[in-house]
Order: structure tokens, then C-alpha cells, then sequence
């Protein structure tokens, strides 16, 4: 088996893949300027544009992310290749093995990502050791295997059977190559899925790659991503259900004056008031707390700040679910 030499910029991914950024389009900027056709002329304010960025993204409002284009070049097993290719909106463009001839490049796992057949989850890994002999055969397996192929494909090709037929007798753990070139919003649909922990590892690897290149060339939107696609949750009505039956009224009290002081501290920090003027904030905004005891938690300080209108929005959904 070869060794590799990864193109420049490459991100080396499992033992002989990569993937890197050929090109792009855009970036934050295109995204804030599509969205201004739409929602009209404003400043042009770093801070203004990361809050519409994330407005938008929180929001669903997908297409001025779809002004950014990514093309990326990668290498990567067929199996992986076949789960990629899966989603629909990229242009592809892959090495073909009807015209060239196929390459010794085999994907043999790494001893640490050998692990059993998962018990729960039929589509995974177990987390449980498996002995060192198992795995010094599964490495050796899959090196024999690759080596025999391989060498009945190349006998095949030196006796001028046609590569398009020869081809189809090397297994799915040979690497392939191609570019592939996206949009923002479709790529961070990729990364959403595939940078899952219920994705398998080997196209994980890849995603993570890729992610490193989209944080570059729109780093507020990658932010707003990871926020609100990649570690946020959305909750069914049945989760909704279950929580707002469970949780206390006075736990939910205490959670609902926690949003609502966040945000008058964030009000404050924007623009600081006078103490009477923060007070009647907090009751418009529905706090519920004496004038003294409202003043007791102030002056204690520590309230952290976020976003105001993210948390009004916040407050909204919370009040819906848990203070009807
Ligand atoms: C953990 C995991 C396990 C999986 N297991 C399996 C499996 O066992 N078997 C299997 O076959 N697949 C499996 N898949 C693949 C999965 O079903 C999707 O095909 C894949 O994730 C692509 O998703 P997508 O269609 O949303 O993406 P894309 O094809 O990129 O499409 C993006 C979005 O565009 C829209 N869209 C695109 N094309 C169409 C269309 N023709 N019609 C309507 N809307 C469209 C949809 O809203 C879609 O969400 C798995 C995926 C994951 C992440």
C-alpha cells in the first residue's frame, strides 16, 4: 500500500483520505447583502450583521445562505462515498474508473476504531474493548483482502479486460476522489447530519474536515450554526408535553425570572438606565418580582447577558409551554 502526499491545505482524514477547500464564494457579507434585498437597507455594523446572520439562521430563513458556494476536493473509501453522495444538491465530479485505472489505495481501520457491533443502536459501534488478537485480524483481513483484489484487478487490466468491467471486482473500502461543490445552506444540512454522533465515524471524519473550511470562509455563520443547527435541540409536542407537566410552577417561576433578568441586563448593557427605569422594563416584561426584591437581585450582580431578542423570543416560547 502507498504512502500519501496530500495536495496543499489538505485535512488528512482516516489513514489515506483528505479533504480541502478548493474554492469558494462568498462568505459572511453575501449573506447579510442577500439578506438586505429582502429586508431592506441598514448599517452595516459588524453586530448588526452577526444578529442578522444568526435572526436568519435561527429563523429558517435559508436562501441568503445559499449565496455562498464551498467546492471542496476530497478522498475518501467508496463506502463513505455512498453515504455523501446521498445528498442531492451538491455537483459532483468523481474519478472515474471507466477511463483511469483504479489506484492502490485501501481504507484499513486504525486498531482504536475496530469495535463491535452495537447492541442498541443496529446502525453502530459498541463502545466495549475488543482484544487485541481481533483486531490484528480484522487489520489483517482487510489488508489481505484489499491486496488480493487489487492484484486480480491489475492481472485483469494487463490482459485488456475492459477497466469498466475490471473495476467492479475491488471492494468498497478503495479509496475514490472527487470535488464537490455546494451551497452554505446545503453544506450545513451535510454538516448537521454528518457531524452527528449517530453518523458513522469514517464519513464523521470528513465532515469535521470540512466544517474546519466552512468556519474559515463564513465564520458568523458557522457560529450561528453550531448555536442553534449543531448543538441546539428542537422539542415535539410530546417532549414539550412531558416537561410542562413535570416541571414545577415554581421551578418554571424561577427559570421565567431568570430569562426575564437576562434580559433587562442585556437592555442595560446596551444602553444603561436609571434604576426605576430597569424596574419598568421588568414588569413589562412580565417579571414578577417586589421593586425591593428586584432591587436585592440586581445589586447582586452576575446576571449574565445574551442576545435581547433571542431571549424575548425565548421568553415567548417558555411562557407558551410552561405559564399558560
Ligand atoms: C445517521 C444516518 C443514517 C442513515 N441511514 C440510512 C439508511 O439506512 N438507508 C438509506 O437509504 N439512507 C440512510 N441515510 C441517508 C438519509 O436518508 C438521507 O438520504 C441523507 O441523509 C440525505 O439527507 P437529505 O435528503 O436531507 O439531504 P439532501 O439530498 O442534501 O437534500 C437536502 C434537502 O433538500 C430537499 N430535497 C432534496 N432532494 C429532494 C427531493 N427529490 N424531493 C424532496 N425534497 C428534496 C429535502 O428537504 C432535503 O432535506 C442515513 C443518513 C444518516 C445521517
Amino acid at each position: 500500500m502507498k504512502n500519501n502526499n496530500y495536495p496543499g491545505g489538505a485535512i488528512p482524514c482516516l489513514d489515506k483520505g483528505f479533504i480541502r477547500l478548493v474554492d469558494s464564494m462568498g462568505g459572511d457579507d453575501a449573506i447579510v447583502q442577500a439578506a438586505r434585498v429582502s429586508y431592506g437597507k441598514g448599517t452595516t455594523k459588524v453586530s448588526r450583521d452577526k444578529g442578522l446572520i444568526r435572526y436568519l439562521l435561527r429563523h429558517r430563513h435559508s436562501t441568503p445562505f445559499e449565496m455562498v458556494e464551498l467546492k471542496f476536493h476530497a478522498k475518501m473509501p467508496i463506502f463513505v462515498a455512498r453515504q455523501w453522495v446521498r445528498h442531492r444538491t451538491a455537483n459532483i465530479n468523481e474519478y472515474s474508473l471507466r477511463y483511469s485505472e483504479a489506484r492502490d489505495d485501501f481504507y484499513i481501520p486504525n486498531k482504536e476504531d475496530i469495535h463491535f457491533q452495537s447492541q442498541f443502536n443496529k446502525q453502530g459501534r459498541d463502545d466495549t474493548d475488543v482484544p487485541d488478537e481481533m483486531k490484528d485480524k480484522v487489520i489483517q483481513y482487510f489488508t489481505e483482502m484489499s491486496k488480493k483484489s487489487f492484484d486480480i484487478y491489475r492481472e485483469l487490466n494487463d490482459a485488456g479486460i475492459a477497466r469498466e468491467l475490471a473495476r467492479s471486482i475491488l471492494p468498497v473500502n478503495l479509496y475514490t476522489e472527487w470535488y464537490w461543490k455546494n451551497d452554505l445552506h446545503n453544506t450545513l444540512h451535510f454538516l448537521k447530519l454528518r457531524m452527528d454522533p449517530h453518523a458513522q465515524y469514517e464519513i464523521r471524519v470528513f465532515a469535521e474536515g470540512m466544517a474546519q473550511f466552512v468556519k474559515q470562509v463564513a465564520p458568523i455563520a458557522y457560529e450561528a450554526f453550531e448555536d442553534y443547527g449543531l448543538n441546539g435541540m428542537y422539542l415535539s409536542d410530546i417532549e414539550k408535553g412531558i416537561l410542562s407537566k413535570n416541571i414545577p410552577q415554581h421551578i418554571a417561576g424561577e427559570i421565567h425570572e431568570d430569562i426575564v433578568f437576562r434580559i433587562i441586563a442585556g437592555m442595560n448593557k446596551n444602553k444603561p438606565r436609571s434604576e426605576k427605569e430597569l424596574y419598568s422594563l421588568y414588569q413589562k416584561n412580565n417579571g414578577k418580582d417586589s421593586r425591593e426584591d428586584f432591587g436585592i437581585k440586581w445589586n447582586a450582580g452576575g446576571i449574565e447577558t445574551a442576545n435581547v431578542f433571542e431571549l424575548q423570543e425565548f421568553k415567548a416560547k417558555f411562557e407558551e409551554v410552561f405559564l399558560r
